[in-house]
């Protein structure tokens, strides 16, 4: 038998109402908070990913579903969706349209990870990106409205850590400090770390390793390095998220795997996921679009975890949609007569279903039930050869005649919401 790929997992009837739910619940507060929704193609040249996530960060050097084509040009299976988010706005010369330009989008990222508990190889993300914006508000904004959707969904004892990592101005005397700092530890620390000690200092102090991790905390702190205008952000930033009452906890030691972030970063942990407890994360990436060939304008966005959402996320108890009415259309005259109702009915937006199998009553009221219908239409030889229909009250059990030809509208009048 052929499985599915390691990491790939299919989302089945009884998961994707849920999966219904979260979303068009995200899609309402994204529409609310006015972003508009892009889609975006799963597939990109791999040089995107290469130049914005950055060459030595865990997604470039080790993630990346990476191949040929047939006429030997690298693709690569997006890992996030910022990058296509950022190209497909240069491309298409959205930042034209208007001064601000907020964008969301919904779906599946690539990563060739170990498969564990909230980690795959196929995720989901739900992503706001907002460019043309480098002012604090616009920062808390989109973290307001990450903390919103997940509470929404019934996410609860959430922990948001902040940081700020710096602009081009006051980071790299922190990126000097920080390497000499790791050099100094070189064979304590792993291999990975050593390498980052080389290239991209920053990227060690978002580590795996516990090791590595108990030795940073003697590590220098961006926070003393910070120019006036970066301190002045970040303190506005807080300043709104307590404006609105968002508690947040500082961690001056918060650095995101991407390379292109500046000043603002953030993740929102949830209570009991274990190793993989971030929900979402995100921040500012104001030289991005630049660096991608667009114009010089800022970005700030974040990406939810979909599978981690669904761990935490308190949802409704029945979710799939229960049927209005069962038709129970007993011998094939029978069931000819009555459906073109069912049609008209389902047309008119009702949820109908109705047996074509020819079973016996018992068997279709079973099956009735089991759909949680509200009402079962009983249609036999004797009711046709009568005129008339049995409609059966499923929770109560009380039954009524109905009249053939005045069926569609008292079925309507009684089934419309
Ligand atoms: P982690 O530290 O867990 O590897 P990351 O820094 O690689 O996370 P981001 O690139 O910031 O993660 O992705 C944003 C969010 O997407 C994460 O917070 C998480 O909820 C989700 N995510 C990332 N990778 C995976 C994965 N392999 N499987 C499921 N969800 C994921
Ligand atoms: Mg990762």
């Amino acid at each position: 038998m052929i499985k599915a790929i390691r990491g790939f997992k299919d989302i089945l009837p009884g998961e994707t109402e849920k999966w219904v739910y979260l979303e068009n619940l995200a899609r309402k507060f994204f529409l609310n908070y006015g972003f508009r929704e892009i889609r975006l193609p799963v597939l990109e040249k791999t040089e995107l990913f290469a130049r914005s996530i950055g060459e030595t960060t865990d997604i470039v050097e080790k993630e990346m579903y990476t191949f040929l084509d047939r006429s030997q040009e690298s693709l690569t299976l997006r890992p996030e969706a910022t990058a296509g988010i950022c190209r497909a706005v240069i491309e298409n010369g959205l930042y034209a349209q208007a001064k601000i330009l907020k964008l969301f989008t919904i779906g599946p990222m690539f990563r060739y990870e170990r498969p564990q508990k909230g980690r795959l190889r196929q995720f989901h993300q739900l992503n706001a990106e907002v460019f043309g914006s480098q002012v604090p508000g616009t920062d808390a904004e989109i973290i307001i409205l990450a903390c919103d959707i997940l509470e929404g969904g019934g996410a609860k004892k959430l922990k948001l850590e902040i940081n700020s990592l710096g602009c081009p101005k006051c980071r790299p005397a922190f990126r000097d400090a920080l390497q000499k700092f790791l050099k100094g530890l070189k064979d304590k620390l792993c291999e990975d770390c050593r390498r980052r000690a080389e290239k991209n200092p920053l990227r060690a102090l978002d580590c795996k390793n516990e090791t590595c991790q108990a030795l940073y905390n003697e590590a220098p702190l961006i926070e003393d390095f910070w120019c006036e205008e970066c301190r002045e952000h970040f303190l506005r930033v807080l300043n709104d998220l307590e404006i609105v009452g968002l508690s947040y906890q500082k961690n001056p030691r918060l650095v995101r795997g991407l390379d292109y972030y500046v000043r603002t970063t953030f993740e929102i942990k949830a209570p009991n996921l274990g190793a993989q407890d971030t929900v979402a994360a995100g921040g500012r990436y104001d030289g991005l679009l630049k660096a991608l060939g667009g114009p010089d304008l800022p970005g700030v966005g974040f990406a939810i975890g979909m599978e981690r959402f669904l761990l935490v996320a308190d949802l409704p108890e029945e979710l799939a949609i229960k049927i209005d009415l069962f038709v129970a259309a007993l011998g094939e005259p029978a069931r000819q007569r009555i459906l073109p109702l069912v049609h008209n009915l389902r047309k008119l937006g009702l949820a109908v279903d109705l047996d074509h199998e020819g079973r016996s009553l018992k068997a279709q009221l079973k099956q009735a039930n089991r759909l949680k219908a509200r009402y079962t239409l009983i249609v036999g030889e004797n009711e046709l050869s009568e005129n008339k229909a049995l409609l059966r009250d499923m929770e109560s059990g009380v039954q009524e005649e109905i009249p053939l030809q005045s069926l569609e509208d008292s079925l309507f009048k009684r089934l419309k919401r």
